[in-house]
C-alpha cells in the first residue's frame, strides 16, 4: 500500500511520531488477505508517556486558558483537514476494514462534520445563571476534566474516533485514542490531520495496541478522568467495573439486537429496502443492524418472498468496485464466528431462506465474503435472536398484534435501535414510545445526525454521544455562589 501519507511503523505519542514498544500489529486487506502494513503497537510504557505529556499539555495555560472560540479554531482546522484528505483516509480505511470506498468516504466526511459541529457547538455554548434564592448570584459553569481517553472498535473507526476526540477536545481536555487492533491504520491518518491543524503537542495521542494492555492501562491509570468506549458488551462491562473502582465516569456504546417491524399497512417497497439496508449494509458489521425482523402475520409470506428475492439481487463484491453493496467481512476469524452463529441457528430449528454460506466463484475465494442470510422458524428466545452476530444474518419472526409485538421486541437484553414501517403515524408514535431502545427510525433506518444524541439502554450502553450535550459529557459541572450583600454572615456576626 502507498504509505506516502502514513509514517511507516510509527505511532503518534505525546506529539511525536515514534515506534511503539508493544507487540506487532498486522493490518490485512479483507478482500484478498494481502498485508497492508505491520506496525509495532503501543506498550504500557508508551501509554504512560502519552499520559504524562497529556497532563502537561492539558494544564498548560496555552490550552487551559484560551477562550472557547479560540479553541474552536483547532477543531475547524481538523474538520477541514479531514475533508481535504477524505480520499486518502477512505482508501486507508477500506484497506484496513474491507468496507466499500463509498462507505469509508462517507465516514471520513462524517468525521469532518463531527469536528465542525463540535466547534460550532463550543462557540455557542452557554453557562447558566441559575435562579438565585437569596442575595447572591448563582452560576453553573462547565470545565474540562483534564486527561481523557477514547477506546473504539474496528467497524467504523474514523467516525467513531471523531465522536470521541472532537467533543473531548472541544471540552478543553487532552484525549488519548486507542483504536481496535483489527483496524490500526486510520487513526494514524487522524493524527496526521490533527498535527497539521497545529493542535498543541501532547493533547492528542493515538495508541494502537492490545486491548488488555493499552486499553486496560487507560482505564485504570489514576490520571485518566473519563473513558468513552465503543465496543462489545462484555468489554464494556469489564471497563465499567474498573471505572467504578476509581469512581471515574464512563460512557459505553455497546452491542445490539435491534428489532425492525413491518406492519401490514406499510409501503412494502420502502420497508423491503429499509430492512435490507438496515441489516445487510456494512455487511451487517454494525451495532445498530436491524437483525431481528418482526412482520405482521397477514403479510408475512408475501413480504418474505419479496425480501428474499431482493436480497438475492444484492451485489457482493470487491470494496473498490463502485457497484458493490456487500463487501467482505473484516477477518477470517470473524467470518468463522458468523458461520458458527448460522450453524447454531440451524441446530435450533432455523430454516435458511437464503444465504447461509460463502458466495461461490473465483472472485470470492481469497476474501472473507459471506452471503446475506435470512433465517425463519426460530423463537424470539433462540440463540440467534438473543446474541449479536455482527454479520449479515437476519432472523425473521411473525407477530399478531401490537401487544404481542412490543412484548417480543422488548424481550431482549439489548436496547440500541428499532425500525418501524407503517403508514399509520399514530401507531408508529405509540410503538416508538413503547420500545425500550435508544433510537427509533420510522419508515427509514440507520440515518444519523451529529446534532441528535445517540446511545443505548439496557446492555447496549450507558450515556449519550453527539448533540450539544455531547461536549458537556466530557466536562465537570461546577456551581459558583457569589454573595452580593458584602456583609458578614448573620450566624457569625455576634462573634465578631
Ligand atoms: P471489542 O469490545 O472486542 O473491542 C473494542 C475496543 O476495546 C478495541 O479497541 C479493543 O482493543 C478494546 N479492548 C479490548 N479489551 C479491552 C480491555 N480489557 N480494556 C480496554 N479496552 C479493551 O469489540 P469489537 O472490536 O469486536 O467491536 C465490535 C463490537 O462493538 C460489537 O459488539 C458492536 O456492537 C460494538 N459497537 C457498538 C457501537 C455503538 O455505538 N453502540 C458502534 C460500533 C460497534 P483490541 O482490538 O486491541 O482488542
Amino acid at each position: 500500500m502507498d504509505q506516502a501519507f502514513t509514517p511507516q511503523d510509527k505511532l503518534y505519542i505525546g506529539g511525536e511520531w515514534r515506534r511503539g514498544r508493544g507487540a506487532e500489529i498486522a493490518s490485512n486487506f479483507p478482500a484478498d488477505g494481502s498485508l497492508n502494513a505491520k506496525l509495532a503497537g503501543a506498550s504500557q510504557e508508551d501509554v504512560d508517556v502519552a499520559i504524562e505529556r497529556a497532563q502537561y499539555a492539558a494544564s498548560d495555560p496555552a490550552w487551559r486558558k484560551i477562550l472557547p472560540h479560540e479553541r474552536a479554531t483547532f477543531l475547524y482546522k481538523i474538520s477541514e483537514g479531514l475533508a481535504r484528505h477524505a480520499d486518502r483516509i477512505s482508501l486507508v480505511q477500506s484497506r484496513d476494514t474491507g468496507k466499500t470506498l463509498s462507505e469509508t468516504r462517507a465516514l471520513a466526511m462524517s468525521a469532518a462534520g463531527t469536528f465542525r459541529y463540535m466547534a460550532a457547538a463550543l462557540e455557542t455554548m452557554e453557562d447558566a445563571l441559575t435562579p438565585s434564592r437569596s442575595n447572591y448570584l448563582t452560576m453553573s459553569v462547565f470545565e474540562p476534566l483534564g486527561v481523557t481517553a477514547g477506546i473504539t472498535p474496528w467497524n467504523s473507526p474514523i467516525a467513531s474516533d471523531a465522536q470521541k476526540v472532537a467533543p473531548a477536545l472541544a471540552a478543553g481536555n487532552a484525549v488519548l485514542l486507542k483504536p481496535s487492533s483489527w483496524s490500526p491504520l486510520v487513526c494514524l491518518e487522524l493524527a496526521r490531520v490533527i498535527e497539521e491543524a497545529g493542535l498543541p503537542k501532547g493533547l492528542f495521542s493515538t495508541l494502537p495496541g492490545a486491548g488488555a494492555i493499552v486499553g486496560e492501562r487507560l482505564v485504570t491509570h489514576p490520571a485518566i478522568r473519563k473513558v468513552s468506549f465503543t465496543g462489545g458488551t462484555e468489554t464494556g462491562r469489564d471497563i465499567a467495573r474498573k471505572a467504578a473502582d476509581k469512581l471515574m465516569p464512563v460512557s459505553l456504546e455497546l452491542g445490539g439486537k435491534s428489532p425492525t417491524i413491518v406492519f401490514a399497512d406499510a409501503d412494502l417497497d420502502v420497508a423491503c429496502a429499509g430492512v435490507m439496508f438496515g441489516v445487510f449494509s456494512s455487511t451487517g458489521q454494525s451495532c445498530i443492524a436491524g437483525s431481528r425482523l418482526f412482520v405482521e402475520r397477514s403479510i408475512y409470506d408475501t413480504f418474505l418472498a419479496k425480501l428474499v428475492a431482493a436480497t438475492e439481487r444484492l451485489r457482493i463484491g470487491h470494496p473498490f468496485e463502485a457497484t458493490t453493496q456487500m463487501a467482505p467481512l473484516i477477518r477470517p476469524k470473524h467470518r468463522d464466528e458468523v458461520e458458527d452463529h448460522v450453524k447454531r441457528a440451524r441446530e435450533d430449528g432455523g430454516i435458511i431462506l437464503t444465504g447461509g454460506e460463502r458466495p461461490a466463484g473465483a472472485d470470492y475465494t481469497d476474501g472473507t465474503y459471506y452471503r446475506p442470510t435470512i433465517i425463519a422458524g426460530l423463537a424470539n428466545t433462540s440463540r440467534l435472536c438473543r446474541e449479536e452476530v455482527f454479520g449479515p444474518v437476519l432472523a425473521v419472526l411473525p407477530f399478531d398484534n401490537e401487544d404481542d409485538l412490543i412484548r417480543q421486541s422488548n424481550d431482549n437484553s439489548y436496547g440500541l435501535a428499532c425500525g418501524i414501517y407503517t403508514s399509520d403515524f399514530p401507531k408508529a408514535w405509540r410503538v416508538a414510545r413503547a420500545i425500550d431502545t435508544g433510537t427509533v427510525w420510522v419508515n427509514t433506518y440507520k440515518q444519523f445526525s451529529i446534532s441528535t444524541p445517540f446511545g443505548g439502554t439496557k446492555e447496549s450502553g450507558l450515556g449519550r454521544e453527539k448533540g450539544r450535550e455531547g461536549i458537556r459529557a466530557w466536562m465537570a459541572q461546577k456551581s459558583i455562589y457569589c454573595d452580593l450583600s458584602q456583609v458578614p454572615h448573620p450566624w457569625a456576626k455576634s462573634a465578631l
